[in-house]
């Protein structure tokens, strides 16, 4: 199976991410994951993408596809994978498709994840993660067992630099301008698949495995 979760930031691509990826013994290749990890490693990509990450801008395609083929390309990601938060342009989805084809292969689906912008709003400022083992709570909805702490690990929960407020309508600027045209990109390729992202956890999980299971569209 090879996926492509599409949608604003705090729609819950990275919850359902780690649940297919589980489910259906395949990776999951996060951009925003790989590129955190670079920056806290202070490597030399990671100190190039800081600064567009902190302002809530994407890194530069080449930045990232780079990363991305890189990963790709290893034996674990032969059989499939699943892509959380790239391609966030159309540089992207082209790079993604030249690579694919060059191999043989092609998407299965490209899931669309679908919020109100209020939900996701509340979503993205609720949030706090481990900055350990990496796992997300949320103050209202998945609270951890002791406030700040991670249910896992104990270690103190952080808020995201680019969760802040003063981050977020820029990323969602940045959404609308620059990755909300991959739907009808797309769509046009009849790939895409729409998924309402409201409600339970669980109960998106239960729409988006029916999703998978339909056979590829296009
Ligand atoms: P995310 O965790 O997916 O919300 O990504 C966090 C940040 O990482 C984004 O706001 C961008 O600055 C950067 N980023 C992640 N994926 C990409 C991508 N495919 N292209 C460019 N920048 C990205």
């Amino acid at each position: 199976m090879r996926v492509v979760f599409l949608g604003p930031p705090g729609v819950g691509k990275g919850t359902q991410a780690d649940f297919v990826a589980q489910k259906y013994e395949i990776p999951k290749l996060s951009t925003g994951d790989l590129l955190r990890e670079s920056v806290a490693k202070e490597t030399s990509l990671g100190k190039e993408a800081k600064g567009f990450m902190n302002r809530g801008e994407l890194v530069p395609d080449a930045v990232v596809i780079g990363l991305v083929e890189e990963k790709l390309g290893s034996p674990e990601c032969h059989k499939g994978f699943l892509l959380d938060g790239f391609p966030r342009t159309v540089t992207q989805a082209d790079q993604l498709s030249t690579y694919l084809t060059s191999r043989g292969e092609a998407l299965d689906h490209v899931v669309y994840f679908s919020l109100s912008k209020s939900e996701i709003v509340r979503r993205i400022s609720g949030r706090r993660s481990c900055p350990d083992c990496k796992a997300v709570y949320h103050l209202e909805s998945v609270p951890p067992k002791s406030e700040g702490m991670c249910d896992a690990c104990g270690k103190s929960l952080v808020q995201r630099n680019d969760d802040k407020p003063e981050t977020i309508e820029s990323r969602l600027a940045v959404y609308q301008e620059q990755t909300a045209p991959l739907t009808e990109y797309y769509r046009a390729r009849s790939i895409l698949v729409e998924l309402d992202g409201a409600g339970l956890v669980s109960a998106v999980q239960d729409r988006l495995v029916a999703l998978l299971a339909q056979p590829r569209v296009g």
